[in-house]
């Protein structure tokens, strides 16, 4: 097995990293707390900067204007790209545009690219993805109750939706929505693109979450979608669909999901790392010469590599034999990544002492922001529970 990097990604990493070091690492102050609207200015001026530089959207095909990296390659500048929570959004590859182009890219007609892929793949618009409902489970999207009713050359959706993540400000909205109620159930829904300007879609708030509303892209809406009525050709891909093309959305996500947490653990390891030597506890020594410190270091340590080659693996095995052959790898980094970069947060936190929970530095917004990485995209319960069925078929008489 080679784990030898090729040259030319080496140089893409370090130049990714060398400018957030210098362009966006400075920003994150100014983030932090505070109205997300007034940043574009910044994000605007570091977004050209990037496109210079041809690192614009690592993920995005190069006929749309991006760098059309393999999934390895991708997994790898997202790892770099996740030390920042700005970073993905400045690069083109934020959740959830990068998924919403994903679906465009492959199911898209002619006239739906050009409206919606085309402006959204540039970064001149954005977009959310409204599947979760609050009635209902959303670890089990089968119940769906939003309906999406054909009334002559017109859809007409109605519906509550909430965890829309991003739709303050966007574009428009990937809607699921059910389209045949009495199919069977996985062939019941269908993806619909409403336009956010389209009269009975209302966003009625951004959902505070861990004390933050948020707003613009950093934010989370509840929506209410009353005889929203949209061009019948806004159907996204073949009608009763949904539950295929949200799939396919999810398996790449999750790599990018799981690789940006490996990022985000790199970020708060590092911190502490640099903390535990220069803190002075006792005697005019170090913290890193306590034996606890030392266990947390070599323990952070070991788990970030474990988890950061089995998410690279399971992209290759995605680009190599595809989503279907990866679903039990897909499975078991979802539930494996999250808790490990969760606990490397939270031992930073702890071996900054009040400055770790203090805003002063980048640690406590990670501590707040991904509490979540859990629970979206799958909560870790369900990717067990598939895993371990899979598993146990293999033993079944
Ligand atoms: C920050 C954030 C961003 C999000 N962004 C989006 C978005 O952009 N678009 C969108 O549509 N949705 C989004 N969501 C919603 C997300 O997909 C759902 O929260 C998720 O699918 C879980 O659904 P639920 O919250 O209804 O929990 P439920 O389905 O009610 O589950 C609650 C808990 O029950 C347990 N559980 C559930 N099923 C099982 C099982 N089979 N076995 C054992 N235990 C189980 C788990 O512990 C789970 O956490 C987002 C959520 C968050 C938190």
């Amino acid at each position: 097995m080679d784990f030898t990097m090729p040259e030319k990604t080496k140089v893409i990493l370090e130049m990714t990293q060398e400018f957030l070091e210098k362009e966006v690492y400075p920003l994150e102050p100014h983030f932090v707390g505070k109205k997300f609207r007034d940043m574009w200015p910044e994000i605007k001026r570091c977004r050209a900067m990037v496109k210079k530089m041809e690192l614009w959207g690592p993920q995005i095909p190069k006929e749309l204007g991006g760098m059309g990296l393999s999934l390895v390659d991708h997994a790898l500048m997202t790892e770099v790209l996740g030390s920042s929570p700005l970073a993905h959004l400045i690069f083109g590859c934020q959740a959830p545009d990068a998924g919403n182009i994903e679906i465009l890219e492959k199911y898209a007609t002619p006239e739906q690219r050009e409206e919606y892929l085309v402006p959204l793949a540039n970064g001149d618009i954005r977009s959310c993805f409204s599947m979760c409902e609050p009635e209902l489970a959303g670890s089990n999207p089968t119940e769906l109750a939003t309906t999406a009713i054909r009334d002559g050359d017109q859809w007409v959706v109605n519906g509550h939706k909430w965890f829309s993540s991003s739709a303050d400000g966007a574009k428009f909205a990937i809607v699921m929505a059910v389209t045949d109620p009495d199919a069977p159930v996985y062939l019941r829904a269908s993806m619909i693109i409403v336009p956010t300007e389209t009269p009975g879609f209302n966003l009625i708030r951004n959902i505070s979450v861990m004390g933050h509303a948020g707003d613009d892209y950093a934010s989370h809406g509840e929506i209410m979608y009353q005889n929203c009525r949209v061009p019948a050709e806004n159907l996204l891909g073949p009608q009763g669909q949904g539950f295929v093309i949200a799939q396919e959305r999810l398996g790449p996500g999750r790599i990018h999901h799981c690789m940006r947490w490996i990022g985000i653990c790199n970020r708060s390891f590092d911190m502490m790392c640099k903390r535990v030597t220069e803190r002075k506890v006792g005697g005019g020594k170090p913290l890193a010469r306590k034996q606890i410190i030392q266990e947390w270091i070599a323990e952070c340590r070991a788990e970030i590599h474990a988890a950061r080659l089995m998410v690279l693996h399971a992209a290759w095995k995605i680009e190599n034999e595809g989503q279907h052959a990866a679903r039990e790898e897909v499975s078991m980094i979802k539930f494996f990544v999250a808790p490990i970069m969760l606990k490397v947060v939270d031992r930073a936190i702890q071996a900054h002492g009040a400055l770790g929970v203090s805003d002063d530095t980048i640690l406590s917004f990670f501590y707040r922001q991904e509490r979540a990485a859990r629970i979206y995209d799958g909560p870790d319960e369900v990717h067990k529970v598939v895993l371990s069925r899979r598993v146990l078929r293999g033993y079944d008489e």
